[in-house]
């Protein structure tokens, strides 16, 4: 190992296995991985036992999408000759931290996480397991177990891992005797791009207003076509405002160079939508082209796909195993 391999910080992140990856988590959570690959020592975590949380009438789903998943990581420059990807169910220390630290945490903490009410709320109360009220202790075994440093997070996920930190400050002031047994992980705050669907809101697949990778490049034509515009453009030569526009906010991820051409264009009445649509579908398809056709290598390779996974995890479960000894350890188990 070299001395710049050491001191590389260690940057955890994952996904849950839900399918559908689109144009939103391109540009805003795999671009930034692909970074991390060469910035930092990075763990990916195919998050399948997270996905039971709110998915668990349909374990075959969760199995289904798993590596679909993974191949589009891969696909969007994902490296697993530098990145660890691994898979959490397949990494049984992960689940035994959790019991570990289940005993130290109160439950008041896991219920003021503002998203456990809010997911309530706008799930439906069936949800309310026991494994879902876990779930940021969870999440902070996944990086405990890898001894994860860096955790890239939006704003929604800061209390999450706040929650996180004070676990892991109670554990080592119960049982470190002085040492840290269990590093404190810390939120590199990170802007995610908010990237519009078609329907203007927040490009989610839950919403069905997203562009999948995993489109065609028809379908992706002809969701371009579907997307809102300016509601007050109504014909060719009406002025617009590109800043309410969902088309013109997607052009500074495809092509950012001719966003100031298009304002000017589109506020003048010079552009029309049916026309900046038609150039945006086609830029955009040439945007995806290449992810698209990696991801066909991919997916024609299920072999490397799992073979990828499995080294990953090997390796994970090496560092993992020895992390959960210096827990048992020091909470007296071994
Ligand atoms: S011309 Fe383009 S930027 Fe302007 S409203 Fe229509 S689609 Fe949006």
């Amino acid at each position: 190992m070299t001395s710049a391999t050491l001191t590389k910080p260690r940057v955890m992140s994952g996904m849950r296995p839900t399918g559908g990856l689109h144009l939103g988590h391109l540009v805003g959570v795999l671009t930034q991985w692909a970074n991390f690959c060469d910035t930092a020592e990075a763990y990916f975590e195919i998050a399948d036992l997270h996905a039971y949380t709110t998915g668990f009438e349909d374990p075959q789903a969760i199995r289904d999408a798993r590596n679909e998943m993974v191949a589009v990581w891969l696909a969007a420059g994902v490296d697993p000759r530098k990145a660890t990807i691994f898979l959490q169910s397949a990494v049984p220390e992960i689940a035994e931290l959790h019991t570990l630290l289940s005993m130290i945490v109160p439950v008041s903490w896991l219920e003021r996480v503002p998203t456990y009410k809010g997911q309530i709320d706008a799930l439906g109360s069936e949800i309310a397991t026991y494994g879902f009220l876990g779930y940021p202790l969870l999440q902070l075994c996944d990086i405990a177990i890898v001894r994860g440093e860096r955790v890239p997070v939006g704003r929604d996920q800061v209390a999450h891992l706040e929650l996180g930190r004070e676990v892991v400050r109670r554990f080592n002031h119960l049982y470190g005797d002085g040492a840290e047994v269990l590093v404190e992980p810390h939120p590199t705050l990170t802007e995610f791009a908010e990237v519009p669907g078609s329907d203007g809101r927040k490009m989610s697949k839950s919403y069905d207003n997203a562009i999948l990778i995993a489109d065609s490049e028809e379908v992706t034509t002809k969701k371009v076509r579907a997307y809102f515009t300016d509601p007050q453009k109504l014909r060719r030569n009406d002025p617009g405002r590109p800043e309410v526009c969902p088309i013109f906010a997607l052009w500074k991820f495809v092509n950012p160079l001719k966003l100031d051409g298009i304002a000017a264009e589109c506020r003048s009445g010079a552009l029309g939508c049916v026309a900046d649509k038609s150039d945006f579908a086609e830029q955009l398809n040439a945007y995806l082209r290449p992810v698209r056709e990696k991801l066909a290598i991919y997916r024609d390779d299920p072999v490397q796909v799992e073979r990828i996974i499995a080294e990953g995890t090997a390796r994970t479960r090496a560092i993992a195993s020895a992390v959960l000894a210096d827990v048992k350890r020091a909470m007296r188990l071994l």
